[in-house]
This record gives structure tokens, C-alpha cells and sequence, in this order.
């Protein structure tokens, strides 16, 4: 069991935090974004950016070759989807994508939306973790956090309509 402090303040014990979101055990702060079958869609709001999506499986696997092709399908679908809301409603431009199989969750993917400002540090998959924390320690005020929630509902709207 770990013990996970939400960005709430509230403290849980879980096994996986991915299978706590997953699951609706917890929910996410500015709630669930989309979801299919096999996937479901959260903003980590400890890193205040507009439009930056968490997609995590249901199923409790680590890596990508561990999906059935079912959950492959849906995964590609779900993140193409998701990036067209990021374009329509939010207008971002570009979006890095990563995800890690040494994680202690399981699998989740990070779509992280390019803004100009991240320019200063650098390009490219090196200026990731420091763009992260900056918005994490330096960017975690009142503007950014009311600005990223707009975000989660202006995706979460669109991505409520049909296509
Ligand atoms: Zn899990």
C-alpha cells in the first residue's frame, strides 16, 4: 500500500493510484475528463497547464505491448480524439506525448501541450521534466489553477459532443 496526499490535502492508502482513478475510488480534482470502455482521461492539477491530459487504462498493465488489441484501438482512437478537442477547444498547437513503464502507477500516458513560454526550456523531450516542476513550484497560483480549469471543462465539454 502507498499512502498518496491528494492535491486536496486528504491523505489515501492505495495500491495503485492509476486503479484508485480508474476506478472512481478517487476522484480526480476538476473530475473525469472523458472515458471509454478501456481508458479514462484526468488533468494532473499539480502541474497547472492548460490542456494537459493524464490518459489512463482501466485494466491494471504496465506497458503498451500488455494492451489486447481491443485496448490498442481504443487507446489510439481515445488520444486522437482528445488531442482534436485539444486543438478545437483550447487551440493548442502542439502536444508532447510520454509515458514511463518504470512507474509506480500503471499505465497512463501524458499529453503535455506546448506553449511558447516553455521555449526557454529548450526543445524537445530534454525541457520536459523542468517545464513540469517550473509549473508545478513557480506557476501554482490562483490565475494558472482558475485558467487550467477552465481547460478541463472546455475539454470536457467537447469532448461530450458526438462525431
Ligand atoms: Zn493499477
Amino acid at each position: 500500500m502507498r499512502t498518496i496526499t491528494l492535491s486536496n490535502g486528504k491523505i489515501v492508502e492505495v495500491e495503485c493510484l492509476s486503479c484508485a482513478l480508474t476506478s472512481g475510488l478517487i476522484e480526480p480534482d476538476g473530475g473525469v475528463i472523458a472515458e471509454t470502455a478501456h481508458f479514462h482521461a484526468h488533468q494532473d492539477v499539480a502541474y497547472p497547464i492548460k490542456g494537459l491530459v493524464i490518459v489512463a487504462s482501466k485494466r491494471h498493465v504496465i506497458s503498451l505491448d500488455e494492451l489486447t488489441e481491443e485496448e490498442r484501438l481504443d487507446y489510439i482512437n481515445f488520444l486522437a480524439k482528445i488531442r482534436e478537442a485539444q486543438r478545437n477547444a483550447l487551440g493548442i498547437d502542439h502536444v508532447y506525448y510520454f509515458y514511463n513503464e518504470d512507474t509506480t502507477h500503471h499505465f497512463h500516458t501524458w499529453m503535455v501541450p506546448r506553449y511558447q513560454w516553455m521555449e526557454s526550456f529548450g526543445r524537445s523531450v530534454e525541457s520536459v521534466r523542468p517545464v513540469l516542476l517550473h509549473t508545478r513550484t513557480e506557476m501554482n497560483d490562483e490565475e494558472n489553477r482558475e485558467e487550467m480549469h477552465d481547460g478541463i471543462q472546455r475539454l470536457t465539454t467537447e469532448l461530450k459532443k458526438a462525431h
